[in-house]
């Protein structure tokens, strides 16, 4: 998907053509659906009038988290091209399948073909397969653009109905050299927090920053925000945080803005309630909770109070459930275990 033409010196992903000093915006091509629509990949290319480092920017990869999508955007339209030296491959919505439906994973064909379409997270379909299933040919496109930048940051907000405290996380430390390096570019992004770890759902084979390790390419993954919603100040805190990147990079001149000094962490415990009904949680993100502390209180459709959730054990408060209304089982929150 993408292609470099060393004669005449330009670089094409998908349908877009890198011009120095400009913006220029395409598609990268995907999957025909049943009534023959092609569903396509935004690109932006984003290209310095100087020669530098690529960074691949994605966002989206899961459809309902919007405001991955505004920080991709916002950053494009903060940036100063003429002193600019390198290209950033902007995938503003890596996943419009899901996006279409403002849902994390594409409903309509997960639903309509479960069997067909297991994996039926594009997320963990990397590096995709180009004869496999609808949502491993959409990553097998995608791979093959991330693995021609140098370095690859995938933005994240949680799925719908939760909401996080800022935080980065990384490829295991067993993916070497690039491991590190993610961990530190990570640290110039500047989270709140840092996941540094090598067991749970960040660290599946099959995510794209875990198979890009692998391969080399230092990648990492943010996640900001609440799900399906646009917040001007996640956005924006986002795009600071970008910004001293390609600086650190050599993308961008100038000095780094001060960020938060990341703390470390090495796991989440997902708090659950053992009951069902309405749901008021009791603190700020990002609060030091206490072991026995109540997060949240359950409420039955009688109106009895049915359940107070306790912390489990100290730690701070990574992500609370902007739901109303919880079943039995389903997390009202998540505290992090500091490294
Ligand atoms: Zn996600």
């Amino acid at each position: 998907m993408t292609e470099k033409n060393e004669q005449h010196g330009t670089v094409t992903v998908g349908s877009a053509t890198a011009e120095k000093g400009r913006l220029t915006y395409g598609e990268i091509g995907g999957v025909e659906l049943a009534d023959g629509t092609i569903v396509n990949m935004p690109v932006v290319l984003a290209t310095g009038e100087q020669p530098g480092p690529t960074l691949y920017l994605g966002a989206a990869i899961h459809g309902d988290e919007i405001c991955g999508v505004e920080a991709v955007h916002r950053l494009l339209d903060s940036l100063d091209l003429a002193a600019m030296a390198g290209t950033i491959i902007a995938v503003p919505v890596q996943n419009p399948l899901a996006m279409s439906g403002q849902h994390r994973l594409p409903q309509f064909l997960v639903g309509k073909s479960p069997m067909d379409q297991m994996p039926g997270d594009t997320w963990q379909c990397f590096p995709g397969d180009a004869g496999g299933n609808t949502l491993q040919r959409m990553a097998e496109k995608l791979w093959s653009v991330m693995i021609t930048a140098d370095v690859v940051v995938d933005v994240h907000t949680p799925t719908t109905g939760g909401r996080y405290q800022p935080y980065a996380f990384l490829p295991p430390a067993s993916a070497g050299a690039a491991a590190v390096r993610a961990k530190e570019l990570a640290q110039v992004f500047g989270p709140n927090y840092i996941l540094d770890t090598d067991a749970g759902v960040y660290v599946l084979p099959g995510t794209p920053h875990v198979e890009l390790a692998k391969r080399g390419i230092p990648a990492f993954g943010i996640e900001i925000g609440e799900g399906g919603r646009i917040e001007d100040e996640v956005a924006d805190d986002a795009v600071a945080g970008l910004t001293n990147l390609l600086i650190h990079l050599g993308l961008l001149k100038g000095a780094q803005a001060p960020r938060p000094e990341p703390m470390l962490i090495n796991r989440m415990t997902a708090v659950r309630t053992s009951r069902g009904g309405l749901l008021q949680t009791h603190h700020e993100l990002g609060a030091q909770i206490k072991e026995g502390d109540v997060l949240a209180t359950i409420t039955d459709t009688h109106g009895r109070v049915v359940e107070k959730v306790v912390a489990p054990h100290d730690g701070p408060l990574m992500r609370t459930t902007t739901f109303a209304t919880v079943a039995a089982g389903e997390r009202v929150a998540q505290l992090a275990v500091p490294r």
